[in-house]
């Protein structure tokens, strides 16, 4: 399976990609979590990431794109992949395409986790009190709503258009939904 996991932040995009990876045998590969890892380690990608993650804003696209391009050449990948949070907008999905066609493989679905932002945002601010993680305060999470809905949201007409995209409604317990995934992927 090649896939990407679109939806908004707090959707349960890392949570149910940890549930799929094991389900289907594919490495997830969250671009959040390699920046993050970065940060905490502080390399130089880490440098460059972080001004901008904890200001909500996207990373610069040849940051990111070099990144994404690199982790998929690796052998975990070759035999499939699901991508959480990668591509984020339409520049990154045309560069995501060139990456596939280089490879000689092609996107099998894009998997689109649908939440209200009032849901999301309680949800982010609750994540906050747990794990501390910088840009789950309240600004920040406006922030990174407003570059979804500007930047992201449009690739689910996107892959809408290639007949890859299948919406999945991510409200409901976490076990719910895997299974609401699970179904909508076997399609
Ligand atoms: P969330 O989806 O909850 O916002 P992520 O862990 O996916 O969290 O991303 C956290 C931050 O990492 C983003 O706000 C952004 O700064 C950066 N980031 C992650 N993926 C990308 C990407 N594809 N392009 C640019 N920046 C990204």
């Amino acid at each position: 399976m090649r896939a990407v996991l679109l939806g908004p932040p707090g959707a349960g995009k890392g949570t149910q990609a940890a549930r799929l990876t094991e389900r289907f045998g594919v490495p997830a590969i969250s671009t959040g979590d390699i920046f993050r890892a970065n940060v905490k380690g502080g390399t130089e990608l880490g440098r460059k990431a972080q001004e901008y993650m904890n200001a909500g804003q996207l990373v610069p696209d040849e940051v990111t794109n070099a990144m994404v391009r690199a982790r998929l050449a690796e052998d975990d990948a070759a035999a499939g992949f699901l991508l959480d949070g990668y591509p984020r907008n339409p520049e990154q999905a045309v560069e995501l395409d060139s990456m596939l066609a280089d490879l000689g493989v092609e996107l099998d679905v894009a998997i689109e986790i649908t939440a209200d932002f009032d849901v999301v945002t309680e949800r982010l601010l609750k994540r906050a009190e747990i794990e501390g993680r910088a840009d789950d305060t309240e600004p920040v999470i406006r922030k990174r709503l407003e570059v979804y809905a500007t930047s992201t949201a449009p690739l689910t007409a996107f892959y809408a258009g290639r007949g890859l995209l299948v919406q999945v409604d991510g409200l409901g317990e976490i076990d719910e939904v895997t299974e609401r995934l699970v179904a909508a992927v076997a399609r």
